[in-house]
């Protein structure tokens, strides 16, 4: 078992310990007789630092609890002739886990926090890069409950409260009621006690005032299976997110010449502005393709009972064309529409008048065979792409001699 230096001081960075063992594969680790880097567990991640040897620095990338009781610490290369029984130094990234303690301690407080105002369960805890959360055990939670644990939490921070490692026995432990117990049955169990406000066990590192805390600021909330998520940012991550989020809101403010309090009022207007613009377009655009339709059938004269109207166009969408197949067949009961456009897609729509013999889905896709392109329709109306442009007046002129009188 490595004897782990940080159940009894979390502000423990640097040390001396002694080889244990050596592994070079599959990935290249050591273990030692005492440690301070803190195992992945309980939802805390790892410690990373380095482990001195010889005046040279390995950098230790991950660090995992083994069954045994063993912390094994990974390394990014090999340390080369080091024994079992040879001495080194170790450094944790104290930045790292000085972050990792604030989160940690956070959530403490926090699920303390639901607990004692709304009752909430926390069920688990998850350490990300970038934020936290937790999963409390309630089937409903509003805006209003988020923001009196936020508040009750940063009270408790600002008190400055003291942070304390107890060990206890499970006897004690079962009387002394505390939030959470570890499954395990284990002789002796670590307590984290915040001072007349949470009592809990956990084996991870924390902070030992709440006020080192800094500061918690929750966010995200979501329905998840077993409850609700919360995810929440402690300490300099809640500073660098807000400053994340007032940079992005300030852009954004930006593009509205308005100040940030201002986007919501700005964005719902744009909105509505924008649908109002779409509405008009697709008026006027009926309105064009009406028009166009009536003068592409004035100057097609009829012959054998038809009118045979075929055109490709550039800069136009399927559905203009389409809209103009409508438009063409609707206003004469003589029409077949063969219109094709070049850009921004290139695309394809064949159409007739009802009660015409033809067969427009039949005839579009031998056309679509022709180009590589896909698509498919009724008798009357049909409609396909083709990837690219090259060909398809060609293919027109084809269709249109295929239509027999
Ligand atoms: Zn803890």
């Amino acid at each position: 078992m490595t004897d782990r230096l940080y159940y009894n001081d979390s502000f423990l960075y640097d040390f001396d310990a002694e080889v244990h063992s050596v592994v070079e594969t599959p990935r290249p680790a050591v273990i030692l007789d005492r440690t301070a880097f803190y195992p992945t567990s309980g939802g805390q991640i790892h410690d990373t630092g380095w482990l001195v040897f010889a005046d040279k620095k390995h950098r230790v990338t991950e660090v995992v609890d083994a069954e045994d009781g063993r912390v094994i610490h990974y390394l990014e290369a090999p340390l080369k002739d080091v024994q079992p029984g040879a001495r080194l130094r170790g450094e944790v990234d104290a930045v790292r886990r000085r972050d990792h303690m604030q989160q940690h301690s956070a959530q403490h407080v926090l699920s303390a926090a639901f607990i004692r105002l709304l009752n909430m369960r926390t069920v688990s805890f998850h350490m990300a890069d970038d934020y936290c959360s937790i999963d409390l055990d309630t089937p409903s939670l509003s805006k209003e409950q988020v923001e009196s644990a936020e508040r009750l939490t940063n009270e408790i921070i600002l008190e400055n409260r003291a942070v304390d490692i107890r060990f206890v026995t499970r006897e004690e432990a079962d009387r002394l009621g505390l939030r959470k117990l570890p499954p395990a049955e284990r002789d002796q169990l670590r307590l984290i006690d915040i001072h007349e406000f949470d009592l809990t066990a956990c084996g991870g590192t924390h902070v030992n005032r709440t006020g080192q805390i800094g500061g918690v600021f929750l966010r995200k909330t979501e329905k998840v299976r077993q409850g609700y998520r919360v995810e929440f940012v402690a300490g300099q991550r809640a500073v660098t997110t807000a400053r994340r989020d007032f940079n992005t809101l300030t852009e954004t403010a930006g593009l509205f010449s308005a100040h940030i309090y201002e986007i919501p009022q700005h964005t719902r207007r744009f909105l509505e502005d924008i649908r109002s613009l779409r509405k008009q377009v697709e008026q006027s655009q009926e309105e064009l393709v009406a028009a166009q339709a009536a003068s592409l059938l004035a100057e097609t004269s009829e012959s054998d009972g038809r009118k045979v109207v075929v055109r490709t166009f550039s800069g136009r969408d399927l559905n203009f064309i389409k809209l103009l197949a409508q438009k063409l067949t609707r206003q004469s009961p003589v029409v077949i529409a063969l219109l094709a456009t070049e850009s921004p897609q290139p695309a394809l729509v064949f159409a007739q008048s009802a009660g015409q013999h033809y067969d427009m889905g039949k005839l579009l896709k031998e056309t679509l065979a022709k180009l590589g392109g896909r698509g498919g329709g009724s008798k009357d109306l049909a409609q396909g792409g083709v990837p690219q442009s090259a060909g398809l007046a060609a293919a027109l002129a084809a269709a249109v001699q295929s239509l027999t009188p």
